[in-house]
């Protein structure tokens, strides 16, 4: 955080011996993910590091000046060398020439592909003249919230001066682009004492003639903010002081996920969301505020900001004292309709001509007093990207309203940079999203073979994943496994025992504040036993009862519950048996119980088809690879039934099997993808067996 009193300076982290043996390119990439790798220099995707190196052209062997500038998209804290753009400067220099003035700026857009050296494939950003036209080797475009602090106040110019000097300039807002560039390219020539610029509800830029001497420069004036905020700020109360004290933690993450699945069903019928929650002190402390209502309308000043979080928060009346938390569900379908009302009215007042159609006019921010901040997009890195650009809009607001009065970025401009039609052409060429995206999945027994196979086919396929298990050392390995394969902000593990009804509602609790909702359950958790009926205690009776089918029991109930109150359908899926269908001898308490979640599935697309909740059944059969199943005392039981070694089972399988193939975790998870998404959004009440064909357990 900035602009916070007492936050600490920044520490210089340059490394001379390491950067003295890298290629200038390499000393680009080394300061910017120096810069980049600490959230107060500049926030995830924010900001822009460049570098004029000369080099030789493949066309004519001659030595030319190329800019290294980052490229569209990314993030300057964990880019690499392919992440930026490389132009000849000659020609970024030429295309001034052919510049018709601000009305057709966005023209100078195109033109920059024609300037690529080198056929480098990765796309000049709208930011490229801001680095082009600055006259010196090096130059930093930071988002620092504590120098924003003071870029979002009114008296913004008269602060630079007093905290600056002559150092640094100040320039009015301004969009960014072509003319933007011109703007700083004047400013420097005619200061050259000048080491830089703070651009008014914006941001930062920095110049050197080094890549060192630019570092240490953004280092150094964003210290000197941090230093004076630190002064000023001293003894001052934030946000006009708290009214609403903050809840116990444990409560405040109880009402966030009860409220998350009432926003998200109100919010996601056109696109699925996913949410996030945040209850750190700096959003408790915003929330709880006198200023909250006046400073959140006011809306967010960097358009990095607004363009993640939308221009404005929606706030929900909320007593934490009184713990109603009856009337603030009850209160969601007002406070949400009168968002879009605005929403909709800021669109009709700022649209233009050509304006590209109105998008979703729902909030992205949810701020509730006393509990925290939600955030909803269409996946979870999105959702929390939103809310840590929140966070820095808070420091922002306060910094700038403890030392002058904050003001957040004109309407129409923010509008013009909202619905900009470069914006507006940048998200029609992203891909399309995958046939998960936007779903949460909750797969029991996710640590074992099957369900480890099925959580990394719905990861795959852009779902969110909760690993419920019962097994703490299997679910870490699972769950690091996938963080690294496909991103922390996708998995998540919870310890479940399935046959305890106080675990389980635990368990989708969790789920619920994690990922803010649930569209999918995979109930797979399970064992086998195998013994003749006079050998069978009751205890291993009562072992397969309870977890096969008082464990799914519970499961789908809780799944229910929170799908009724979502109101946006669902897709359950069994994970049973042959031995459901077919009876076995001396199995008799697992086929019953596997039988009894059959037929479970069955009562269950009855009672759900109303609610668009879907529910159907997986049997697998001879799933010997990653099952723990197989690894133990049923293998042995298995082979000495058959008179055979515990190695020659599969192949027995495979022999025993229609089509003489065997059966591996990942063909299931096929079957269970296809009955969790949409592709079988027709289908409810069914079984698909996966079991390389057995006529004993044909469906009839
Ligand atoms: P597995 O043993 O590899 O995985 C089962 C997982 O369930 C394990 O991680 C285990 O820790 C977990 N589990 C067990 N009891 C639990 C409880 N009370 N609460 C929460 N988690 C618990 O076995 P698998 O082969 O992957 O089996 C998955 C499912 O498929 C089971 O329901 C099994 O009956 C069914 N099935 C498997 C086969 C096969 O051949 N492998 C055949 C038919 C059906």
């Amino acid at each position: 955080m900035s602009a916070t009193p007492g936050t600490k300076l920044l520490d210089n982290r340059w490394d001379e011996a390491k950067a003295a043996a890298m290629t200038e390119p390499e000393r680009l990439l080394y300061r910017s993910n120096l810069l980049g790798g600490d959230k107060r220099i500049t926030n995830y995707g924010g900001g822009n590091t460049s570098a004029k190196v000369e080099a030789r052209d493949p066309l004519t062997g001659e030595s030319v000046t190329v800019l290294w500038v980052k490229g569209s998209g990314g993030d300057v804290g964990t880019m690499k060398l392919d992440g930026f753009a490389t132009l000849y400067q000659d020609k970024l220099e030429a295309l001034r020439g052919i510049y018709r003035g601000l009305e057709h700026e966005d023209e100078m857009v195109g033109l920059l592909s024609h300037c690529t050296f080198d056929l480098n494939p990765r796309a000049a950003s709208i930011d490229t003249p801001l680095h082009a036209y600055v006259p010196y080797r090096h130059v930093d475009h930071m988002h620092p919230d504590a120098v924003i602090a003071i870029a979002a106040t009114k008296r913004s110019r008269e602060l630079t001066k007093e905290i600056y000097g002559d150092e640094i300039g100040w320039l009015p807002w301004r969009r960014p682009g072509f003319e933007l560039g011109l703007d700083l390219s004047k400013f420097a020539a005619e200061n050259p004492g000048a080491k830089g610029v703070v651009l008014e509800s914006h941001g930062l830029f920095t110049w050197g003639d080094t890549a060192k001497d630019c570092y240490e420069t953004t280092l150094r004036i964003i210290n000197k903010a941090i230093a004076w905020f630190d002064v000023q700020l001293a003894g001052k109360t934030a946000f006009g002081g708290e009214t609403v004290q903050a809840l116990e933690p444990a409560a405040r993450r109880d009402i966030a996920a009860k409220l998350m699945p009432e926003i998200r069903a109100r919010i996601g019928m056109d696109e699925r969301k996913i949410g996030h929650f945040d209850d750190s002190p700096a959003v408790l402390e915003f929330v709880g505020s006198a200023d909250l209502e006046p400073l959140a309308v006011l809306g967010t000043s960097c358009p990095d900001h607004f363009l993640r979080t939308k221009i404005r928060p929606l706030v929900l009346a909320f007593d934490p004292a009184s713990g109603d938390v009856d009337g603030l569900l009850a209160g969601l379908d007002g406070a949400i309709e009168t968002y879009r009302d605005g929403y909709r009215a800021y669109y009709e007042r700022c649209r233009r001509a050509n304006s590209p159609a109105m998008r979703d006019p729902n909030a992205v921010i949810y701020l509730v007093p006393g509990v925290g901040m939600l955030s909803f997009a269409k996946d979870k890195a999105t959702a929390r990207i939103a809310s840590e650009f929140y966070v820095n809009a808070i420091n922002v607001m306060r910094g700038a309203s403890g030392v002058d009065t904050y003001q957040g970025l004109d309407e129409q401009e923010a509008f013009d940079i909202e619905y900009w039609l470069l914006e507006e052409a940048k998200l029609q060429r992203m891909p399309k999203p995958k046939a998960l995206a936007g779903r949460v999945a909750f797969v029991t027994g996710g640590a074992g073979g099957i369900g480890r196979a099925t959580a990394g086919r719905l990861l795959q396929e852009g779902a969110c994943v909760v690993l419920a298990d019962i097994d703490q050392g299997a679910l870490d390995g699972a769950v690091t496994e996938f963080a690294q394969g496909f991103g922390a902000d996708q998995v998540r593990g919870v310890v479940v025992n399935v046959t305890d009804e106080s675990a389980v509602e635990r368990g989708f609790a969790e789920t619920v504040a994690e990922f803010g909702g649930l569209d999918i359950l995979v109930s797979n958790a399970g064992i086998a036993s195998a013994s003749p009926i006079e050998e069978t205690t009751l205890e291993v009776w009562n072992r397969n009862i309870d977890i096969l089918a008082t464990g799914y029991f519970l499961v789908s109930r809780e799944a229910f519950r929170l799908f009724r109150r979502q109101k946006l359908g669902g897709a359950v899926v069994f994970i049973a048996s042959k031995n459901g269908l077919a009876a076995s001898a001396g199995a008799a308490a697992y086929c019953t119980a596997k039988a009894a979640e059959i037929h479970l599935a069955r009562c269950l697309a009855l009672e759900g088809a109303e609610a668009g909740i879907r529910v159907n059944t997986v049997n697998p059969d001879a799933v010997l690879r990653g099952s723990k199943i197989w690894s133990g005392e049923w293998r042995e039981q298995r082979a000495a039934s058959s008179r055979l070694q515990t190695d020659q089972l599969e192949e027995h399988y495979r022999n025993r099997s229609m089509l003489k193939r065997s059966v591996f975790p990942e063909d299931i998870a096929e079957a269970v993808y296809f009955l969790a998404s949409d592709l079988s959004a027709k289908s409810t009440g069914n079984i698909i067996n996966v079991d390389a064909g057995n006529p004993i357990s044909f469906t009839r």
